[in-house]
């Protein structure tokens, strides 16, 4: 290598980001502290079907603000209302280099805690303040967690169909854009358990649509999972979501019927109401069991990850509390040897996203990524959000989150009138009563 070559290179790895801590402390010497000047919340819909809340926290320093997702698709108005009229006025003034208190701060500021609503409120509040922290460091929020512990994140594919032969059709498309994880639906979640609508013994003037039977679930999944690995082998890694519809011993039993076909995992084959019985799923089968995308308080997941009763914890990361619990509740996982694997799904957003995978890239706990997809109308409303690749994400490696919103395209796609009060669709059993989801 030529001298002047040698010190380009020296300059490439060593120079740009002492550069970058010299601009940061250049901008900000001699300034009086950093304070919060205003807290915006951002509704939209995207330019699709979205209900997404962010907010946009501006500071005391020109052009400095960070964004965070608070985006809740089935209480959007009571997320928006907490955010404008609780939580702005706490934040003004306060320093948002405090990222700590000011999320223990925010947390307790409620009294009650760690509902739904008010931990969208804190999750998006403190990934606003470490986009904003990462911005005045020069470096992407996952420098500030410890670094890259892999060069990207690999995420599972949802795949699926309504019968077994576009199942296996829907994985085989799966596999050639690069995916190894994958996971497999027989239509809608419960899917493979419903009395068609109309059929089956019900009383009289009562539901009349598709009924959910969990014992028809049991018999129905391993079949088409046996058929699917008999088409596409064991290569790929399967999981299937049970979205909480089976209760106690059909959930044992359904864990214990998939383990010849050796699941990455199956996922909340219960309810977070009967987090009990994954003791007893522990002592029949090695199936693994990903868990907890509803859950939003610690005690939740704290005994399964403690007892070691499953394999991969599945919250979201802006239902939890943001980036700091996210990134707790990874190192909690990383001591037990439990993994993670935040939860996505067509509500959420890219600014979720990148909350997740920031702290995917810098775990050591990290077990699997869910994928998410975006229409055209988002990629240009939010420029710098993350990139799946044959089956891996992206991030934008600027620095903070490295996303950011155009407001101007946000409000040309305000949020759509809520008219049903928008319920979580729910399933019903033949004689009318609730499943849970
Ligand atoms: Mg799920």
């Amino acid at each position: 290598m030529k001298r002047r070559d040698f010190f380009r290179a020296l300059g490439a790895v060593g120079v740009i980001p002492a550069s970058a801590a010299q601009e940061a402390s250049r901008r900000t010497a001699g300034l009086p502290p950093l304070t919060i000047r205003e807290v915006k919340v951002i509704a939209t819909s995207g330019g699709a079907r979205y209900r997404w809340v962010f907010v946009k926290i501006l500071t005391s320093e020109p052009g400095l603000y960070g964004i965070g997702s608070a985006s809740n698709h089935f209480q959007t108005h009571a997320v928006m209302a907490a955010l404008e009229r609780h939580a702005a006025p706490y934040l003004v003034g306060k320093n948002p280099d405090r990222i700590e208190d000011l999320w223990q701060a925010m947390h307790l500021r409620t009294y009650w805690r760690n509902g739904p609503v008010n931990n969208n409120v804190v999750s998006a509040v403190d990934m606003a303040l470490w986009d904003i922290k990462g911005k005045r460091a020069g470096m992407p929020v996952y420098e500030l967690l410890g670094g890259k512990v892999r060069d990207a994140v690999p995420c599972y594919d949802h795949a699926g169909g309504n019968d077994r032969e576009s199942a296996v059709e829907s994985v085989q498309r799966s596999m050639a854009n690069g995916y190894r994880y994958i996971r497999v639906q027989l239509g809608p979640y419960g899917g493979g358990g419903f009395i068609p609508a109309g059929q089956g013994s019900r009383p009289e003037g009562g539901h009349a649509g598709p009924a959910f039977d969990e014992e028809l679930y049991v018999e129905t999944i391993p079949k088409l999972f046996d058929y699917v690995r008999a088409k596409v082998g064991f290569e790929p890694k399967l999981c299937h979501d049970v979205h909480s519809h089976l209760t106690g011993m059909n959930a044992v039993e359904f864990s214990r019927r998939m383990q010849p076909y050796q699941m990455f995992f199956v996922e909340d084959v219960l309810p977070p109401e009967q987090i009990a019985w994954y003791k007893h799923i522990r002592q029949v089968t090695t199936t693994p069991q990903a868990v907890g995308e509803l859950f939003t308080h610690p005690f939740e997941y704290l005994p399964l990850i403690t007892d070691r009763l499953i394999d991969f914890v599945r919250c979201r990361v802006s239902a939890v509390g943001g980036i700091t619990q996210a990134k707790k509740i990874a190192t909690l996982c990383e001591v037990f040897g439990v993994k993670t694997a935040f939860q996505e799904g067509g509500d959420n957003d890219p600014v979720n996203q990148l909350a997740a995978y920031h702290v995917d890239i810098s775990s050591p706990a990290f077990g699997i990524q869910e994928e998410n997809h975006f229409p055209d109308s988002v990629r240009e409303m939010m420029p710098g959000m993350g990139e799946i690749r044959k089956g891996y994400l992206y991030g934008s490696d600027k620095p903070g989150l490295g996303i950011d919103i155009d407001e101007r395209l946000a409000a040309k796609y305000p949020l759509q009138p809520i008219t049903d009060g928008s319920p979580y669709p729910l399933d019903r059993t033949l004689d009318g009563a609730l499943v849970k989801p």
